[in-house]
């Protein structure tokens, strides 16, 4: 067995993941979550239960590309490029869905309400294929989240507790400029 995770880090990763899958940001079986622990991370493994998350399901992986076991996320690449272009401590990975309807249409979406103006005045919209991780950790270098188009956000922050509030701060500014696009169409 290699090193047991701290009980703080297990602590953060089980009451994060739990908001996210309570406050509907991912499935059953979605989404995806790390923190930086020197040059490894504790990322959940893959397709484990966010709302569920048990001491079984956090792999410890490191930047060679090994890992204790279970099999971490598909997205630890991507996790990894993003620990090398930011300065993230940790990162957060899910699927707000009023986010994902209003990446479509556009490269940038700009909240309308106050709150987003203040905290996430650009959040950049990544198109998926070729290069998509390199894409994703740049666009995290100036802003604290992304999305990525018809997919999900990946959010970046000292702590996954930072990292929870861009997401849920994007989710909230997107599902107010639905509802006010409802609004002027009626
Ligand atoms: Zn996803």
């Amino acid at each position: 067995m290699g090193t047991p995770i701290p009980e703080a880090t297990l602590g953060e990763l089980v009451k994060v993941g739990r908001d996210l899958y309570q406050l509907g940001m991912v499935s059953s079986r979605g989404g995806n979550l790390s923190i930086r622990d020197g040059h490894s991370m504790w990322i959940t493994g893959t397709g484990t239960a966010l709302g569920h998350l048990r001491q079984l399901d956090i792999s410890h992986a490191f930047t060679d590309g090994g890992h204790d076991p279970p099999p971490p996320s598909s997205d630890t690449i991507l996790h990894w490029t993003i620990y090398a272009t930011t300065n993230a401590g940790a990162i957060a990975h899910a699927h707000p869905r009023h986010a994902i309807a209003l990446s479509y249409d556009r490269d940038v979406f700009n909240p309308e309400d106050l709150e987003g103006q203040m905290h996430i005045p650009v959040v950049p919209v990544v198109e998926r294929g070729a290069l998509q991780e390199e894409k994703i950790a740049n666009s995290l270098r100036d802003s604290c989240v992304a999305l990525l188009r018809g997919h999900g956000a990946y959010a970046r922050g000292a702590s996954l507790w930072e990292a929870l509030h861009w997401l849920t701060a994007l989710e909230e500014s997107a599902h107010i400029a639905l509802l006010r696009q409802a609004i002027n169409r009626s």
